[in-house]
């Protein structure tokens, strides 16, 4: 296992599976390759790996497939997709179904190392530590644990990330770049949807919180505190 841990990498064609294995290796990744959705879903399970890059076609079960079953057991791993290029419908549908960011074929190793540091990042502690209290939400982001009236909610590493920005600072309007930007880290003509797919994911999922999630027309996204609360 490499200083950086654990990679699994999903793909079912050796040559690309290889370049991956190496540009991974050396910048200090182990690196475990499984050519096929059932197989990576188990090695997933057993070897925990610090993230998951996964190619969105995969014969059998494929990535997305793989991706719905992941994430209904495990929110915690980041998954970095690998899409063909122009391939935005299939792009949309993997981070609606939880994958943290993409890459697209044919990648440079310097994005995919990139975009693969950024989605570690997001799982990464804080720098100051701190809870915040909206309503009903809690975020204690020491532990990284977000909660609505009492109830943990489960949540990726991005969808963590995506909140907790706007949720320090409430009332505030956050605009899809500055999301984009400090989230994924990043900045990318059409990115933005990126940011749109993650916000409707993390309202189905914060219940009687959801509502407090303003989209800012023309702009971007705002947490509200409710009101009558100070
Ligand atoms: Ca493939």
């Amino acid at each position: 296992v490499g200083t950086h841990g654990l990679v699994l990498v999903v793909e079912d064609e050796p040559r690309i599976a290889d370049l991956q294995r190496m540009y991974l290796a050396r910048e200090g990744f182990g690196v475990h390759v499984e050519t096929d959705g059932a197989a990576a879903l188990d090695a997933a399970r057993r070897l925990r790996p610090v993230a998951i890059v996964l190619d969105a076609g995969l014969p059998a079960l494929d990535g997305f497939e793989l991706l719905k079953t992941l994430r209904a057991e495990d929110d915690w791993t980041p998954v970095l997709l690998v899409t063909a290029r122009d391939d935005e419908e299939n792009r949309l549908r993997g981070l609606g179904l939880g994958a943290d960011d993409y890459v697209t074929k044919p990648f440079s190793p310097r994005e995919l190392v990139a975009r693969l540091h950024a989605v570690l990042r997001r799982g990464a502690p804080p720098s100051s530590p701190r809870t915040v209290t909206v309503g009903p939400l809690r975020l204690d982001a020491a532990a990284h644990l977000v909660s609505v009236d009492d109830q943990h909610v489960a949540l990726t590493p991005t969808e963590y990330a995506l909140l907790a920005h706007l949720v320090q600072r409430p009332g505030e309007a956050v605009s899809r770049d500055e999301l984009l930007s400090r989230v994924w880290g990043y900045t990318a003509a059409g990115g933005t949807r990126t940011v749109d797919v993650h916000v409707a994911q993390l309202r189905a999922k914060l219940g009687a919180a959801a509502d407090l999630l303003r989209t800012v027309r023309g702009h971007g996204y705002r947490f509200d505190r409710p009101e009558g609360v100070a």
